[in-house]
C-alpha cells in the first residue's frame, strides 16, 4: 500500500514512520510513505500556500489551487482505489473500522490542513471524505495523518509480525475483543510487589486461559468503555 502525504512541514514525518511496526514494513516493502511539499506545487517567489479568508476575520486560509495541483500531479488520472482524505476536525470520526476499510485501498492521498483550515473546495471537489481523529482541535493535521497512516498500516498483510496479533486487538470484530476492548495482559514476574498476575494466566489450561481473557475484556470495556457494549462501535463507518 502507498500513503501519501501532502503538508507545510514535511520534516515533521521524519519522527513518527522512523521507528518500530511502520518502519519495519516499509524496509520489507510491504508499505510505501511518500511525503510531498505543498510548497512545491506554487510559482510565487514566497512560495505562498495560504490567504485571507473571504468575508474577513482571524487567520489564514490554505489556497486550493497548490492543493488541487499537487493531487492532480501525483495522480495524474486517478483510479479506482487512490483516495484523497482531508485531515480535518470536522471529519467523521476516524475508528478501527476506518482504519480497517481504508486498509483495503491501493492508495491514500492525506492533505494536512493548517492555520484556519482549508478552502471548503478541496473537501467539497476534491477529497473523498474528511476525517477527524477526535473531538478536538490540532494546530496541524501532520498528527492526525501520522494517526491514520499508523492505524492502517498496522492491518495490512504481513505488517505485524504474528498474522493474527491484529485480529485480538481492542475495537476489531473478530478475536475475544468482538468490538469490545482487547483484555488486560501480564507479563514477569509473576509476583510484583506482592501484587500477583492471575493464577489461570499461569496455569497452561488454553481453555481456561480463553475464557478468563474474553470475561476479562468484557469487564474493562464495561468498567472503562460502556459506550462500546452498545450496538455499532465503529462509528467511523
Ligand atoms: N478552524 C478549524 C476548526 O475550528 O474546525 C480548525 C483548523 S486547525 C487549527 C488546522 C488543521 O489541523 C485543520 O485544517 C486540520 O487539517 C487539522 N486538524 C485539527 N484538528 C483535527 C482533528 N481533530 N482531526 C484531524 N485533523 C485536525
Amino acid at each position: 500500500m502507498i500513503f501519501h502525504v501532502l503538508t507545510i512541514f514535511p520534516e515533521f514525518f521524519e519522527g513518527p514512520f522512523a521507528h518500530g511496526v511502520v518502519k519495519r514494513a516499509q524496509d520489507a516493502g510491504r508499505l510505501e510513505i511518500r511525503i510531498h511539499n505543498l510548497r512545491d506545487y506554487t510559482f510565487d517567489r514566497h512560495r505562498t500556500v495560504d490567504d485571507r479568508p473571504f468575508g474577513g476575520g482571524e487567520g489564514m486560509v490554505l489556497k486550493p489551487e497548490p492543493i488541487f495541483l499537487a493531487v492532480e500531479s501525483i495522480w495524474p488520472e486517478r483510479a479506482a482505489g487512490q483516495k484523497v482524505i482531508l485531515l480535518s476536525a470536522q471529519g467523521r470520526l476516524f475508528h478501527q473500522g476506518a482504519a480497517n476499510r481504508l486498509s483495503q485501498e491501493a492508495e491514500l492521498l492525506l492533505i494536512c490542513g493548517r492555520y484556519e483550515g482549508v478552502d471548503e473546495r478541496v473537501a467539497e471537489r476534491l477529497a473523498d471524505e474528511e476525517l477527524s481523529i477526535g473531538n478536538y482541535v490540532l494546530s496541524g493535521g501532520e498528527l492526525a495523518a501520522a494517526v491514520v497512516i499508523d492505524a492502517t498500516a498496522r492491518l495490512l498483510p504481513g505488517v505485524l509480525g504474528n498474522e493474527s496479533s491484529a485480529a485480538f486487538e481492542s475495537f476489531q470484530q473478530t478475536g475475544h475483543s468482538e468490538g469490545l476492548l482487547d483484555c488486560p495482559h501480564w507479563t514477569r514476574p509473576a509476583d510484583f510487589r506482592g501484587w500477583k498476575a492471575p493464577e489461570v494466566l499461569l496455569s497452561g489450561n488454553h481453555e481456561e486461559i480463553r475464557r478468563f481473557r474474553k470475561e476479562s475484556a468484557i469487564e474493562k470495556t464495561a468498567r472503562l468503555r460502556r459506550d462500546l457494549m452498545k450496538e455499532g462501535p465503529e462509528s467511523g463507518e
